[in-house]
């Protein structure tokens, strides 16, 4: 049996000295005027109020705004799982959802969730090769190597390749999980608050591994999170968003350069978009508790 424990190798503190992967030409994210209503036996909720996003390929785009202001909503449209009341989102100009056509999922849009999802009774390798085989996509030899080197570039995770999920710290289940998402070479990787549950101190390292798979393994990553520090450290941009309905209060423009490193943190620019982005997040998280909104479990 591996250790439950593992030591973190120096990459950890600070991204990999690896040149950033070049832009992929596809993962363009188009979010139109989109409105969403629910309707539930007749009680409306207007949770997304004429939101319109725009996403180059290979950018990193984090969402922030008070629970309940839509941001699930809008992941759920991106991903497919949802469909929108009005407006429309394209993805490399294709359409992927309108108000009249069906939800439409699919595996060049990959979810990872804040509560984890691997097989337990299955070896992180067989976790990882598990979506490529299962849609028949890759013979087991290409796909296991194909996970190995996946595994290996993100921060030695092929280590641990034998080891069950239960044996492995949370943290490194996550990066599992990202990398079993990477593997169906999805044009977009969306994050729902992953590291939500976490320490301040497993939060950071996960931080550095996530910034050097996005280095290595480049994608668009729509990253949702009520913390705005990390939004502002991993992103290009962060988009904050009104309380209910749900419609784009500012976009924040993150110009620090890359690789990111923690003591970015107390670097003049970076405090003054914190302050930005504090000003606006605030104003919203008052007017929700002023309504008595509460927080999502
Ligand atoms: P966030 O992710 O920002 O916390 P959500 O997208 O989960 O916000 O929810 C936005 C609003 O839409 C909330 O008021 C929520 O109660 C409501 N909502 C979300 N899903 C549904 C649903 N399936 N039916 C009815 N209302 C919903």
């Amino acid at each position: 049996m591996t250790a439950k424990l593992h030591v973190l190798s120096s990459e950890t503190n600070g991204e990999s000295q690896a040149a950033m992967a070049p832009r992929p030409k596809e993962g363009h994210l188009s979010i139109e005027n989109v409105s969403k209503t629910y309707d539930p036996e007749g009680a409306r909720v207007v949770a997304l109020h004429n939101c319109s996003v725009e996403i180059a390929p290979g950018d990193f785009l984090a969402i922030v705004g008070p629970s309940g202001c839509g941001k699930s909503t809008l992941m759920n449209i991106i991903a497919g799982f949802d469909n929108v009341t009005e407006g429309r989102v394209l993805l490399d100009g294709q359409l992927l959802a309108t108000p009249t056509s069906p939800p439409k999922p699919g595996s060049d849009r990959v979810v990872v969730f804040q509560n984890g999802a691997l097989f337990p009774w299955k070896t992180v390798l067989e976790n990882v090769m598990y979506g490529p085989l299962v849609q028949h996509k890759m013979t087991r030899a290409e796909a296991e190597e194909r996970a190995m080197d996946l595994l290996a570039k993100c921060g030695g995770l092929d280590k641990v390749a034998a080891s069950y999920p239960p044996q492995l710290s949370s943290g490194m289940q996550r990066r599992v999980e990202i990398v079993r998402a990477l593997i169906n070479e999805p044009k977009i990787l969306l994050l729902d608050e992953p590291f939500r549950a976490m320490d301040t101190v497993s939060k950071t390292t996960m931080h550095q591994h996530l910034l050097q798979m996005y280095r290595t393994c480049r994608k668009t990553i729509v990253f949702i999170t009520h913390d705005l520090e990390e939004a502002i450290y991993l992103a290009d941009k962060v988009i904050v968003m009104t309380s209910r309905p749900g419609t784009i209060k500012s976009t924040i423009i993150v110009n620090l350069p890359r690789p990111r490193t923690p003591e970015m943190m107390l670097s003049t620019d970076y405090l003054a978009l914190k302050a930005q982005a504090i000003a606006s997040v605030h104003e919203e998280a008052k007017k929700a508790f002023e309504r008595g909104e509460r927080e999502h479990a």
